[in-house]
């Protein structure tokens, strides 16, 4: 088992050699690597990344790695070759795509993100490794290994996407990672929490990233880190951003990072007339579920004050509808 894991890194780190030079030193690859330039990446970013690009035929980098002496069954196990029908011949995963490595805290290579060039609707915009022997995406964030170093003292913030993470570290926001797409898990939690208390969800302004924003607050305060979130105009998500505004631009979002329960308190309004008594009750119902989830007894008593003065009623009201749901709930 250790050895095939051995061979699996081995594996990963030759293709992702392979994808870097398709991107920066083939004619082939130039039109990728202009993407990358249009985009606003440099040279520098472009190599710390260790970005690439995979050719468009079906089998260049299979017959590449196999003439590293790596078996198809290996290629298989690593998620970079696909069988087709029963009997027919494997044909890479990643075919025409800018490829993004996947390492783990160790900077090693263990899985990697395809994007598109150009974005159609018979194709996913973006393809990532499978789970395999030395990569879950559960237990992993993108462009942790470089953040970890300077997360202590700054806290770490949690995007999205791939060129949102590369944008932030291109713009000097080293503490920034990705969880992928997939909704935060509490593993990732986990991770985040052996190197900082700090944490900010900066996920993309659409509908998507909201929900995704709200149930990653919960689960990272669950796993006792001081939650906050940066928030960006309708549409845009941080890369967009910073491209548009600038290093001060993004220091700006993060010094007004609203605090988990001013987020909620926030977006719970939407939607809802605070003038008329019903709503006030229906605002109540809402938030008081997330109240009552606070641990710290002098955060939530101030919350408490807060809400009720939104509200304008007394706080005496809306302890004793806290309690009917501490009730109901405990
Ligand atoms: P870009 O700026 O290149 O268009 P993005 O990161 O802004 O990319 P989003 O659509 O916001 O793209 O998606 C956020 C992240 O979710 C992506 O970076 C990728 O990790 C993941 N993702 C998006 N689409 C897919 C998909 N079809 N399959 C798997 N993962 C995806
Ligand atoms: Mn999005
Ligand atoms: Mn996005
Ligand atoms: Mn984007």
């Amino acid at each position: 088992k250790f050895k095939v894991k051995q061979i699996l890194y081995d594996i990963h780190r030759d293709a992702a050699n392979y994808f870097h030079a398709n991107l920066i030193n083939s004619d082939s690859g130039r039109h990728a690597l202009e993407y990358l330039l249009k985009r606003g990446l440099d040279e520098a970013i472009i190599k710390k990344f260790g970005l690439g690009y995979s050719f468009p035929g079906w089998d260049e980098m299979k017959s590449h790695l196999k003439s590293k002496g790596y078996s198809e069954e290996l290629l298989e196990k690593a998620g970079l070759i696909i069988r087709g029908k029963a009997g027919s011949s494997f044909y890479d995963r990643f075919r025409d795509r800018i490829m993004f490595p996947i390492t783990d805290v160790m900077g090693r290579v263990i899985g990697f993100g395809g994007r598109i060039l150009r974005e159609a609707n018979f194709q996913p915009k973006y393809l990532n490794s499978p789970d395999t022997v030395i990569y879950n995406k559960r237990q992993n964030l993108y462009g942790l290994n470089s953040a970890k170093t300077e997360s202590n003292k700054k806290g770490i913030i949690i995007v999205e996407g791939y060129m949102d993470v590369i944008a932030l570290h291109q713009k000097g926001f080293t503490n920034a990672v990705a969880s992928l797409g997939t909704s935060l898990t509490t593993e990732q939690a986990k991770l985040v929490k052996r190197y900082t208390e700090e944490v900010y969800i900066a996920y993309d302004s659409d509908t998507a990233g909201r929900s995704a924003t709200l149930r990653g607050l919960d689960i990272l305060n669950e796993a006792g880190l001081n939650v906050k979130v940066i928030e960006f105009p309708k549409g845009l998500d941080p890369d967009d951003f910073i491209r548009k505004n600038g290093r001060e631009g993004f220091l700006e979002r993060i010094n007004n990072a609203l605090p988990l329960m001013d987020y909620k308190i926030k977006i719970f309004k939407e939607g809802i007339d605070l003038s008329s008594p019903v709503e006030k009750g229906k605002y109540a119902s809402k938030i008081i579920p997330h109240l009552l989830k606070l641990r710290n007894q002098v955060e939530k008593e101030g919350y408490i004050r807060k809400i009720s003065n939104l509200l304008g009623v007394s706080e005496e009201a809306l302890r004793g509808e806290i309690e009917k749901y501490s009730k109901k709930i405990v």
